[in-house]
């Protein structure tokens, strides 16, 4: 069946001629968003640095569905580990994760994904010795990386480049969240949207894939806001994106906001009419990569009652076929 969309999966398949997992990895970086004197991060963000829940090997006794528990949503910061510890970490994250997807998707092909933090933020010797470290435990189709517009240097450009005669293609997924300047100050970022063009456009003419993150439905925004951030990403000449929606973890701003009723989260219903709306004022040719966040339900304070991936993938489907409405068609 086609999507009414352009699916990660389905254009992985094309590409690759078979399925291609990312083993996700958590090698030990920070973020300067959470460094002394700015502000303590994004508004929602948790400190645990969004890794594989695979790979999350102290909360494994947790189930997708169990109830929030706010002891591990206020995380310490990342342990300080040296850079052979790390380099050990990430093997060892490899062998387990390479392990955990072919048990359980029969797959042969992977791509390797530094997912935790930011993965740029670190002396260039340091994110050498990390990304070969990964390299090593190959073959791996892409090697994707992840990190903040700010956190694009030319070193970093040079080092991400030299990359491309080991893998099939260097992506950097980029935070972006909105291209709203009042959103992205209210939100913490500490970023503008500006530094967002200058990374994407520097990525490119270095020919590394651009994949942005976005979130729908921060607090204030309105349509006119969701149409200018899909314009922006449009003129960015992202390959691909990853949607969210707004969702409020334990030990965050946003969990003091959400409980003086200063923000509200969508419900399943205008989270599907948010996402309908934005894919169609994205160009068809992105590739979708995600279309909702996944945080385990004992470090979500809300939304505590949505369906799961696979049901909102159906129900997004189900209405747009019924609407005869396609990513791209008001671009
Ligand atoms: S950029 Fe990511 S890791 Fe850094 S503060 Fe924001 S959400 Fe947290």
């Amino acid at each position: 069946m086609r999507l009414h969309w352009r699916g990660y999966t389905e254009h992985l398949e094309s590409v690759y001629g078979k399925r291609v997992y990312r083993i996700g990895l958590d090698a030990g970086f920070s973020c300067p968003n959470r460094d002394e004197n700015r502000q303590g991060g994004c508004v929602f963000c948790d400190g645990t640095g969004a890794s594989a829940m695979y790979q999350r090997k102290k909360e494994s006794v947790y189930t997708h569905s169990g109830p929030f528990d706010e002891k591990i949503s206020s995380a310490p910061p990342p342990a300080t580990l040296t850079i052979e510890q790390r380099c050990s970490s990430i093997q060892t994250q490899i062998a387990h994760g390479r392990a955990f997807l072919k048990r359980r998707y029969k797959t042969e092909l992977f791509s390797v994904y530094f997912q935790a933090w930011t993965n740029t933020y670190a002396e260039i010797q340091t994110l050498r010795a990390l990304y070969d470290a990964a390299l090593e435990e190959g073959p791996f189709v892409e090697l994707i990386i992840s990190t903040r517009p700010d956190c694009i240097t030319d070193e970093v450009l040079d080092l991400l480049e030299s990359y491309k005669s080991r893998v099939s293609k260097v992506w950097v997924e980029l935070g972006l969240q909105s291209a709203n300047e009042d959103t992205l100050e209210r939100i913490g970022r500490g970023h503008d949207a500006i530094c967002y063009i200058r990374s994407a456009n520097a990525l490119h003419s270095r020919g590394i894939g651009v994949c942005t993150h976005v979130v729908v439905g921060l607090p204030s925004e309105t349509s006119h806001d969701f149409e200018h951030t899909c314009s922006l990403i449009n003129k960015a000449n992202s390959e691909a994106v990853k949607i969210h929606n707004l969702h409020v973890c334990g030990g965050t701003r946003l969990q003091d906001w959400y409980a003086q009723g200063e923000v509200s989260v969508a419900s399943l219903r205008r989270h599907v009419e948010n996402t309908i709306f934005l894919l169609r004022h994205l160009e068809k040719d992105i590739v979708v990569e995600r279309l909702l966040c996944e945080t385990p339900n004992h470090r979500l304070v809300a939304p505590r009652t949505f369906l799961d991936k696979s049901a909102f993938l159906s129900l997004l489907e189900k209405t747009m076929e019924e609407r005869d409405v396609w990513q791209g068609d008001l671009t």
